[in-house]
C-alpha cells in the first residue's frame, strides 16, 4: 500500500481529541410504541454529538442534525425551537452536547433534553472562525452516513473545532484544506497529491488536478472530459503535507499560491452536489 493511500496515516495526523466521548447509555427497544401521547413514557435515548445543522419545521419546530461517533449524522425533532428560542438554548452549529430523544410518530426523534458539554465561545468571536467552523460541519456531516458509525469523521471535526476555538487569530488557509484532505481521506477517497494519479510518475513543476480521476495529473495525462485545475508541485506538496499534519499545526499555515477550491471540487465530486456554507467562507477570506 502506498503511504498516501494509507488512512491511518491521517488519522494518526488528526489526533486523538482531549475530551472523549462519554459511553453511551445502552440502546433502549425501538419499535412502534402506538405515536399515543398517553401511556407509559416511551424509552428515550442518550447520545454524544456537535450539532451540525439545523432546518425549520413546521410554524414552530426546528430539525437539528448531530454528527455523533457510533450513529453518523442523526436528525431530532426540537419541539418549539422557533417559537420560543430560550427553550432548546444550545443548540447552536457546532456545539458539542449530550443529547436525550424519544422515538417519534415517524422516524424522527423528539429532543427531550439537552446538556451542553462545549458551547465553543471562543469560534462565535470571530466570522472567519464561524464560517470555518460552519464549513467544517457541514463538510464533516455530509460526509457521514446516517445510522453507522462515523468515529473517525467525528473526531476530526471535533478536533477542528478545538481548534478553532482555542484559536486567537484567524487560521490560515492551510486548517481549512487539512480538513478537506483528511475527511476525503476517511471516507475513502483520499486525493493523490504526490504523484501522477494516471502514470505514478513524479510530479513535474506544472501539474493538473482532476477530481474525476482522484488527484493530480501531469498536463499530458489529464483527462479531456471533466474539470482541470492547474497546479504547481509545491501547491500540490503542500495540500498533501496539509493532509497528513495534524491540525492543530496548520492554524497558522498558508498555502503556496493554486486554486483554493481544488479539495472543495473533490468533495462535491464525491457528493454530486457543492457545500453552500463554502460559498460563505470563500466570501470572507477573499
Ligand atoms: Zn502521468
Amino acid at each position: 500500500m502506498h503511504p498516501v493511500d494509507d488512512p491511518d496515516a491521517a488519522v494518526r495526523a488528526v489526533g486523538q481529541p482531549p475530551n472523549r466521548p462519554v459511553a453511551l447509555a445502552p440502546s433502549p427497544p425501538t419499535g412502534d410504541t402506538g405515536g399515543m401521547e398517553r401511556g407509559p413514557p416511551r424509552p428515550t435515548k442518550e447520545r454524544d454529538g456537535i450539532v451540525i445543522g439545523r432546518q425549520d419545521y413546521g410554524e414552530s419546530d426546528r430539525i437539528v442534525r448531530v454528527l455523533t461517533p457510533d450513529e453518523g449524522r442523526v436528525s431530532v425533532l426540537a419541539r418549539g425551537a422557533r417559537a420560543d428560542r430560550s427553550r432548546w438554548a444550545g443548540l447552536d452549529l457546532a456545539t458539542r452536547a449530550r443529547i436525550r430523544s424519544r422515538p417519534g410518530r415517524t422516524d424522527l426523534e423528539t429532543l427531550v433534553e439537552i446538556e451542553v458539554a462545549d458551547p465553543r465561545v471562543g469560534i462565535r468571536g470571530s466570522l472567519e472562525r464561524l464560517a470555518l467552523a460552519a464549513y467544517a460541519c457541514e463538510l464533516c456531516g455530509a460526509l457521514a452516513r446516517e445510522g453507522h458509525p462515523e468515529p473517525r469523521l467525528y473526531g476530526l471535526l471535533e478536533m477542528a473545532l478545538l481548534v478553532l476555538d482555542a484559536a486567537t487569530e484567524d487560521p490560515g488557509d492551510a486548517l481549512r484544506a487539512g480538513l478537506e484532505a483528511k475527511a476525503l481521506t476517511f471516507v475513502g477517497v483520499a486525493p493523490v497529491l504526490d504523484r501522477c494519479v494516471v502514470c505514478g510518475g513524479a510530479p513535474e513543476a506544472e501539474m493538473a488536478f482532476a477530481s474525476g480521476v482522484g488527484g493530480l495529473t501531469h498536463l499530458r495525462c489529464a483527462p479531456s472530459e471533466g474539470s482541470i485545475r492547474y497546479v504547481t508541485r509545491e501547491y500540490a506538496a503542500a495540500l498533501e503535507a496539509a493532509r497528513r499534519a495534524p491540525l492543530r499545526d496548520l492554524l497558522d499555515v498558508r498555502l503556496p499560491p493554486g486554486p483554493a477550491d481544488v479539495l472543495h471540487e473533490a468533495v462535491a465530486a464525491h457528493l454530486g452536489r457543492a457545500l453552500s456554507s463554502r460559498a460563505v467562507l470563500d466570501a470572507l477570506l477573499h
